[in-house]
C-alpha cells in the first residue's frame, strides 16, 4: 500500500437560491488547518444568518488555533477538538440568543469535516450531509438528525413517505438552540481519489443522490463542480439558500 501523502484541494459555492430573500447559509474552509464547514441557520429576522455564520467563525478559529499552537494536529485529540469546538460554538449562539430577545430561538444545523492526512472526521448536527465519492459511487456518510429520518429509521414511514411528508422540515437537533448539543461524529480513512461533498438541504432537497453522483463523476475542476450543483438545484426548484463544498483528496 502507498505510504504517500494525501493533498486536499477544495471549492465552495452558495447561493439563496430562486425563493428566499436572503441566504442563511455559511460555509468556512481552510485546506491548511484540515477544516471545511457548512452551517444552515434558522430564526428570525436575521438571526438564521447570526446563528450560521457565529458557529462557522467559531469552530474555525478554535481548530486554527488548536494546530497553529500544536504545530500540526494529533490525530488522536482530533475528535476531542472537534467535539470541544461544536460545543463552544453551540455555546456562544445560546448565550448570544439568551441575551438578545430578537434573536431568541435562533439556531443553525453543522456539518464538516477535519482531515489528518489519511484520517477523516465527519460531524454534524441537524440535517445538512457529508457525502463522499469513491470510485464514482456516492454515499452518504452522515444522517440527518430530522424527525422523518427517525421515523425511516424506526420503519415507521419509507423513503418516498418521508420526502413527502409536511414534516420534513423539522430537525430533531440543532446548534444553538438549547445549552447542550451531541453532535454525531464519523472516523473515516480517506483514499486517493475521494471527494467529499458538504451542503446544505436547499441542495439534496432538489437533486437525488443519483442525479449529484452523476454530477460529481464528471471530471472537472472543484470549483466547476460546485457551480454545476448549485446551478442544477436552482433550476429544479431553488427553494432553499443552497451551499456545497468539495474536498478532494489525492497523493
Ligand atoms: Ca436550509
Amino acid at each position: 500500500m502507498s505510504t504517500a501523502l494525501l493533498n486536499y484541494t477544495a471549492a465552495a459555492a452558495s447561493d439563496r437560491g430562486r425563493k428566499r430573500p436572503s441566504n442563511e447559509d455559511a460555509f468556512g474552509f481552510s485546506v491548511e488547518h484540515g477544516v471545511y464547514l457548512v452551517c444552515d441557520g434558522m430564526g428570525g429576522a436575521a438571526a438564521g444568518e447570526i446563528a450560521s455564520s457565529l458557529a462557522v467563525d467559531e469552530i474555525l478559529r478554535m481548530l486554527e488555533r488548536h494546530s497553529g499552537n500544536q504545530g500540526g494536529p494529533k490525530t488522536a485529540s482530533m475528535p476531542l477538538l472537534a467535539e470541544e469546538a461544536i460545543l463552544a460554538a453551540n455555546e456562544a449562539i445560546f448565550s448570544r440568543s439568551q441575551r438578545n430577545y430578537r434573536l431568541s430561538g435562533m439556531g443553525t444545523t453543522l456539518v464538516g469535516l477535519l482531515v489528518d492526512e489519511r484520517r477523516a472526521w465527519v460531524f454534524n448536527v441537524g440535517d445538512s450531509r457529508c457525502y463522499r465519492l469513491r470510485k464514482r459511487r456516492l454515499e452518504q456518510i452522515t444522517a440527518d438528525h430530522s424527525l422523518v429520518e427517525e421515523q425511516v429509521r424506526l420503519g415507521r414511514m419509507t423513503r418516498s413517505e418521508a420526502l413527502r411528508s409536511p414534516l420534513k422540515n423539522v430537525i430533531t437537533r440543532a446548534l444553538g438552540t438549547q445549552s447542550r448539543v451531541t453532535p454525531d461524529i464519523f472516523e473515516l480513512e480517506a483514499e486517493p481519489g475521494d471527494m467529499f461533498l458538504l451542503c446544505s438541504d436547499g441542495l439534496t432537497r432538489e437533486l437525488t443522490d443519483p442525479l449529484i453522483e452523476s454530477l460529481l463523476a464528471i471530471d472537472l475542476p472543484l470549483e466547476t463542480l460546485c457551480v454545476r450543483l448549485v446551478e442544477a438545484a436552482k433550476k429544479a426548484g431553488g427553494h432553499d439558500n443552497i451551499t456545497a463544498i468539495l474536498v478532494r483528496a489525492r497523493e
